[in-house]
C-alpha cells in the first residue's frame, strides 16, 4: 500500500499583531519530499509515531509530501497559506495513485481569508483523491473542529493530553486507523458535538481538574473497545471568527448512531464543567512578594497572557517591571523576552559590558510597553537547543541569536525569535538552572507543567492582559459568534451535532 504523508500546522491567535509568513515556517519546520522523514529518530512527534506504524508493515510505502509548521501567531498571510496549500496539493497529485493520505494538522489554523484553514486543506485533499481513499488527520487538543473537517476526513484523531505529551502516540493511533481503513478492516464513522464555549487553557489538563474528568469518559470507552477513538477539544480560545466552538469528536467502527450518542453524552459532561476551567490568577506584584517571602524553593511564574505557543509575541514586560520594582533581589529570577534590536546592541557591546536598554514591549504595543533595564552581558548564544522533557522530546528549537543580561539576581534572556516555552532547556542551554532559581518565568498556560512540574515548588498564574490572556472580556473581539460562554455567561446549552455523512442536527437545548 502507498500512503501520502503531509504536515501542515499552525495555531492562530487573532490578537497577535504578527501574521505568519513563509519565514515563520522556515524558522520552525519547512521540509519537502524525503527531507520530511529525515531526523525523526528519537523525536516524539506525530509523524514519527505514524512512521513507526507504517515501517512495521511489509507492504507499506510512504510518499512524503511537505512538512510546514510555524510558531503560533496571528493567522497566516493569504499568499503564505495559498503557496503552502498549492505545494502540498501539487505534491499529492504527483504522488498518485495512493491508497491513503495521512495528514498531521493542528485544527486551529486560520489564514487572512480562510477562517477554517484546516477544513480547507482536508476539502482540497479529498477533492484530489476522491471518496474511495481514506484520509486521516491528527489534531491538537486545541483544535476548532468544524463540520467541514468531519465531512472531508475519514477520521480525525486528537491528543489525549494537556500538557501535550502524546504527540507520538497520537500519530501511532491515527496511523493504525488509516491502515485499518485502507485494508477494509475498519469503517470509521464520526460524530462531532459542538458547544458554544471557549475556555482558558490554564486549567485544561489531562492530569487533574475538569478536562481530566471529561477525557476519562472517552478513554474508558476506548479502552472498552466501544469506540475507535474519542477526543475532547477545549479549543484555542483566541480565534476571533464567527464559528468557534469547543467540541467532542467520537470515531466508531461502522456505528454512526453510537458515535452520535456518545458525542452528545460526553459533550453534556463537558458543558456541565465549564465554570471549573476559570483559573485562579495573581497580580504580578503580589506574586513577586509571595515568592520573595518564601524560605526556599522555586516558583514558576506562569505568564500565560504572553504565551508564545498560544500566539503571543513573547515580549511582555509585566513580570520584569514587577521584579524591577522589588529590586535589588537577594534571590535569582530567570526571565525571557523577545527583542531583536536589544540582542544586536548587546552583541555589539560584547560579553562583560554593561548596557542600558529599552527592552520588550515593541511587538504588541496594544498590550505591552518597553521598560528600561541596565545589566551586564553574561552570555551570547546562537539560541539553538533541543527539548528533553516529555513534550516534543528531541525537537530542535531556534530562538535566533540570544543574550543573557544580568542585573543583581535578575537574569534576563533576550532572544530574537519566540519559541515554545514548554521545556527548561530554554534556560539550561544558556547555563541557567531553573531548579536553582527562586522565580522562573514561563510563557505557556499549561504545557510547561509536564517538564517544569517536577522542578517547581509552586506555580502562580500571573494576572495580565496580553494576546493570550485568560481574561477574555478584556480583549477587543469583533467577529466572534455570540452568544458564547464565558463572554455571555447565561448562554443556554446548544449542541450542534455533525456526522461524516454531512447531516447536521441540533441536540437538546
Ligand atoms: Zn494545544
Amino acid at each position: 500500500m502507498r500512503i501520502a504523508l503531509g504536515i501542515f500546522g499552525h495555531e492562530a491567535n487573532s490578537f497577535s499583531p504578527h501574521m505568519a509568513d513563509m519565514e515563520d515556517f522556515g524558522a520552525r519546520r519547512l521540509n519537502r519530499g524525503y527531507a520530511v522523514l529525515a531526523n525523526l529518530q528519537g523525536v516524539r512527534i506525530e509523524e514519527a509515531g505514524a512512521m513507526s506504524v507504517f515501517a512495521a508493515l511489509p507492504d507499506c510505502e510512504v510518499a512524503p509530501l511537505l512538512a510546514a509548521r510555524a510558531m503560533s501567531s496571528a493567522p497566516l498571510r493569504r499568499e503564505t497559506f495559498a503557496a503552502l496549500l498549492d505545494e502540498l496539493l501539487a505534491r499529492l497529485r504527483a504522488a498518485l495513485p495512493v491508497q491513503g493520505v495521512f495528514l498531521v494538522l493542528h485544527g486551529a489554523m486560520m489564514s487572512e481569508d480562510e477562517p477554517d484553514a484546516t477544513g480547507r486543506v482536508l476539502d482540497e485533499v479529498r477533492r484530489i483523491v476522491g471518496n474511495g481513499v481514506p484520509v486521516v488527520g491528527t489534531l491538537d487538543l486545541h483544535a476548532n473542529v468544524t463540520p467541514r473537517m468531519v465531512r472531508a476526513a475519514t477520521a480525525l484523531v486528537g491528543y489525549h493530553t494537556a500538557p501535550h505529551i502524546d504527540l507520538y502516540e497520537t500519530g501511532e493511533r491515527a496511523a493504525r486507523i488509516l491502515v485499518g481503513a485502507i485494508r477494509g478492516e475498519l469503517r470509521p464513522t464520526m460524530a462531532l458535538a459542538r458547544l458554544p464555549m471557549i475556555l482558558p487553557a490554564e486549567n485544561a489538563r489531562h492530569t487533574d481538574g475538569p478536562l481530566a474528568e471529561v477525557l476519562a469518559l472517552v478513554l474508558r470507552a476506548e479502552a472498552a473497545g466501544e469506540i475507535l477513538h474519542g477526543s475532547v477539544y477545549p479549543v484555542q480560545p483566541w480565534l476571533d471568527t464567527s464559528d468557534v466552538r469547543s467540541s467532542v469528536l467520537i470515531v466508531t467502527d461502522g456505528d454512526p448512531e453510537g458515535a452520535r450518542e456518545r458525542a452528545m453524552a460526553v459533550a453534556a459532561a463537558f458543558w456541565a464543567r465549564r465554570h471549573d476551567f476559570v483559573p485562579e490568577l495573581i497580580a504580578p506584584e503580589d506574586a513577586v512578594q509571595c515568592a520573595l517571602a518564601r524560605e526556599s524553593g522555586m516558583v514558576v511564574f506562569c505568564d500565560s497572557s504572553d504565551a508564545t505557543t498560544s500566539g503571543s509575541t513573547g515580549d511582555s514586560t509585566v513580570v520584569l517591571q514587577a521584579l524591577l520594582r522589588a529590586a535589588p533581589l537577594s534571590v535569582t529570577a530567570l526571565l525571557n523576552i523577545v527583542d531583536p534590536p536589544v540582542v544586536a546592541q548587546a552583541i555589539t557591546a560584547g560579553v562583560g559590558a554593561e548596557l542600558t536598554v529599552q527592552v520588550g514591549g515593541k511587538l504588541a504595543p496594544a498590550f505591552f510597553q518597553p521598560v528600561e533595564f541596565t545589566g551586564y552581558i553574561k552570555t551570547i548564544s546562537d539560541g539553538v537547543f533541543r527539548f528533553k522533557g516529555p513534550g516534543m522530546r528531541g525537537v530542535e528549537h531556534r530562538m535566533g541569536r540570544t543574550v543573557v543580561l544580568v542585573q543583581g539576581g535578575i537574569h534576563l534572556v533576550v532572544m530574537e525569535r519566540a519559541v515554545s516555552q514548554w521545556d527548561p532547556q530554554l534556560y539550561r542551554s544558556l547555563g541557567l538552572e531553573p531548579a536553582d532559581a527562586r522565580i522562573v518565568q514561563v510563557k505557556s498556560p499549561a504545557a510547561f507543567r509536564a517538564a517544569y512540574g517536577p522542578l517547581a515548588d509552586e506555580i502562580m498564574i500571573i494576572r495580565a492582559i496580553g494576546p493570550a490572556t485568560p481574561l477574555f472580556s478584556a480583549l477587543p473581539w469583533r467577529h466572534l459568534g455570540r452568544p458564547i460562554y464565558p463572554l455571555d455567561p447565561d448562554v443556554s446549552y446548544t449542541l450542534q451535532v455533525t456526522n461524516g455523512r454531512g447531516e447536521d442536527q441540533n441536540g437538546p437545548g
